[in-house]
């Protein structure tokens, strides 16, 4: 590992700063702790933190000692001077003294000593930081390091490998028992250049922010040295069938046994979404004889339990062809890690004198033999996260059994930390929205029903993926809704174009709950005369390409096996025909039947199958230029020919949009058709 220290960067970051009346300190303090967050063998997913000791005015003018520490969960490689929170500094040191600190205190602790009452909480680990008397402590869970201490003999190694530089803190649950041992530990030898929390991480001091951080990497790099020695090779692979099916057929059974079904009422499951991550290394790991031995803990550093559990769910190999019996054992292997976890949290809760409350029961990494693994979570964010941690995990594990033998912190170590309330708030406390944990794909997403549509749903939760022929205004429409939203191309009048669009989100997010079927276009003709061609081609979009992505989403749908929405976008020309629309009309009718037809014959699997009649809205469909003429010819104003209907009130875009959500999200409903029309009694359904 080499130090990204250059000190033209480090001026620069100094300089810029200053301009903005940040200390040079601090300046330096913000640049380094962005050389290690960059690095994802340092530091992942607002692991990590740093810290500075300095002197500020607090608001009253006084000039006193501070820490500046990262504030918790904060991202390092972005993290700005804001970022870094200064708390006064010696309330902090004087806890010391204190035999124990209860989780509440330490709550009120975080909060009651800082310059700037509205900062966020500093790290949890800042007593740590507080109690080592540098001016500059940097902490990260290099995986080199990781791989070192997740050993038996770990003390050996890191005598053997770092001699008397550091100090060994043997594993304490982070917090004030930690930070008070960790102070203990460097008391034996003031002359340490940093401590090794074993079965944790690292922490280098200094009396500026490079001599910090350049023990970090020099110590890191001794770490990967030793690692690259006297390897024994890891793994003897287990027999794998001789063709396993790919990560997209896979993906959606896999997410299907990893949900809870009817877990919030009946139809009401909670689902996951599913990352995949695969490669040379992950292949090895996963494809490993003792997978069950050396993988059955992933939770490398205790840092990751929150995002990882304990345990990863370990699946057989998947072979092509015989997907059914992979399903079942799927489904048996979900069961039964269910239930592990029940027992483990019952146990522990009893252990520790009970009162916690069990978080959800599901794996958040899945080991796949042949294929790779998943990481799982509530969000896409969520199940990169937990890939990452899993992809990390398989660096670290394979080091420390190339060198040794992987051996973590105990399960009761591990509940105390999953079950910490210091760590369970790294999950947050917002209500979980709607929708979340649930895929919806919308075709049209490009124009101006689609990108309404897949707004609502992403405010609800949903993970999104924009379909649209014209892929550049998908994506443009994808981008601005950000997260993981993801514009893909397709047009629904071609088979091949559906079977890759949906191929593609279960890739991206392993699956599909919701199908928004939007995409469509209008043709003209008096129907006595019109040209068969341009009656083909409306069927060809506006029925074959509804019926060509609903049949593609079912697919997913029952490999997932629990249930499921299609929403279709039919129109008021479905049940009151416009003079000459008979061409737009007529299939728009077809799909009408269509909506009740996918009712009757999934309604026994859970997928539910609903449309909205809507008329009137400017789209693409209805263009500005076709408004005034159409105004015009009824000598009208172009607002009362929008707003022409018994509520006089024009219907928009995000009308029928939330028309949609409502559809979704009324599991006792299927085969409805909502008119969002503003009232037209001729286009009222029987
Ligand atoms: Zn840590």
């Amino acid at each position: 590992m080499q130090s990204r220290w250059v000190d033209r960067d480090a001026t620069a970051a100094v300089d810029r700063y200053a301009t903005s009346g940040v200390a040079p300190d601090v300046a330096l303090r913000v640049y380094t702790t962005r050389l290690l967050g960059s690095d994802p063998a340092l530091v992942l997913h607002g692991g990590g933190n740093t810290s500075l000791k300095t002197r500020m005015r607090d608001l009253a003018g006084d000039e006193v000692e501070v820490l500046c520490v990262k504030g918790t969960g904060a991202d390092m490689a972005t993290i700005e001077p804001a970022g870094m929170v200064a708390v006064k500094l010696d309330p902090l040191k004087t806890l010391r003294a204190r035999a124990d600190l209860a989780d509440d205190d330490m709550a009120r602790v975080q909060r009651a000593f800082l310059i700037e009452p509205s900062a966020p909480n500093p790290s949890v680990e800042f007593l740590l930081h507080a109690f080592v008397p540098h001016a500059f402590v940097d902490h990260t869970h290099a995986n080199a390091i990781i791989s070192l201490i997740d050993q038996p003999d770990s003390a050996k190694l890191c005598e053997e490998v770092f001699g008397g530089r550091i100090g060994l803190v043997p594993y304490v649950r982070p917090g004030f028992g930690l930070a008070k041992a960790a102070a203990a530990t460097f008391d034996e030898n003031p002359k340490v250049e940093g401590l090794i929390l074993d079965k944790h991480g690292i922490f280098t001091f200094g009396a500026s922010a490079k001599e910090a951080y350049e023990r970090m990497i020099e110590l890191v790099s001794r770490a990967e040295e030793r690692l690259s020695k006297n390897r024994k090779t890891v793994f003897a692979a287990a027999a794998l069938p001789p063709q396993v099916a790919p990560h997209e057929a896979v993906a959606p059974i896999v997410r299907g046994a990893c949900s809870l079904k009817n877990a919030g009422g009946e139809g009401a499951h909670r689902r996951m979404i599913a990352e995949f991550r695969t490669g040379g290394a992950i292949l090895n790991f996963v494809g490993g004889a003792e997978l069950p031995r050396y993988g059955g803990s992933v939770v490398i550093t205790p840092d990751y339990a929150i995002r990882t559990k304990r345990k990863p769910l370990i699946l057989p190999a998947p072979e092509t062809g015989k997907l059914d019996p992979f399903k079942t054992a799927a489904a048996q292997a979900v069961a039964a890690y269910v239930d592990t976890y029940k027992k483990y949290f019952e146990s522990h809760n009893a252990r520790v004198g009970g009162g916690k409350r069990m978080l959800d029961p599901l794996p958040r990494v899945v080991f796949v033999p042949g294929l790779g693994l998943y990481g799982l979570g509530r969000s896409a964010k969520d199940a990169r996260i937990a890939a990452d941690l899993a992809e990390a995990a398989v660096a670290t594990i394979t080091d420390a059994e190339a060198i040794g033998r992987f051996h973590t912190i105990t399960e009761a170590d591990d509940f105390d930390v999953e079950y910490w309330p210091m760590e369970q708030a790294k999950l947050g406390k917002t209500k979980e929205p709607p929708l979340a944990g649930q895929v919806v794909a919308i075709t049209g997403a490009g124009g101006a029903i689609g990108a309404a549509t897949a707004r609502a749903f992403a405010n609800a939760g949903a993970e999104v993926a924009l379909l649209d022929v014209n892929l550049a205004a998908a994506e443009k429409e994808a981008k601005a809704l950000g997260g993981a939203a993801v514009g893909i191309a397709c047009d629904v009048t071609d088979a091949a174009s559906v079977r890759n669009a949906f191929t593609r989100i279960a890739a991206t997010f392993g699956g599909l709950d919701i199908l928004v079927s939007n995409a469509g276009a209008a043709w003209q003709g008096r129907i006595g005369e019109v040209d068969e061609e341009i009656l083909r081609k409306s069927f060809e979009l506006n029925f074959f390409g509804h019926q060509r992505v609903a049949q593609a989403a079912v697919q997913i749908m029952l490999k997932q096996g629990t249930g499921g929405c299609l929403l279709f976008n039919v129109s008021k020309q479905a049940v009151n025909p416009g003079p000459n629309f008979g061409p737009y009309g007529l299939p728009k009718a077809a799909t009408l039947l269509l909506v009740r037809q996918y009712a009757v014959d999934y309604g026994a699997d859970g997928i539910r199958s609903n449309g909205v009649n809507a008329d009137r809205i400017r789209s693409g469909l209805l263009t500005d230029d076709f408004i005034k003429e159409r105004a015009k010819a009824r000598g009208v104003s172009e607002k009362d020919y929008m707003s022409g209907n018994l509520l006089q009130r024009e219907v928009t875009a995000d009308d029928v949009a939330q028309a949609f959500l409502h559809q979704a999200l009324e599991l006792k409903t299927t085969g409805d058709i909502t008119t969002v029309d503003g009232g037209n009694i001729a286009a009222a359904l029987r």
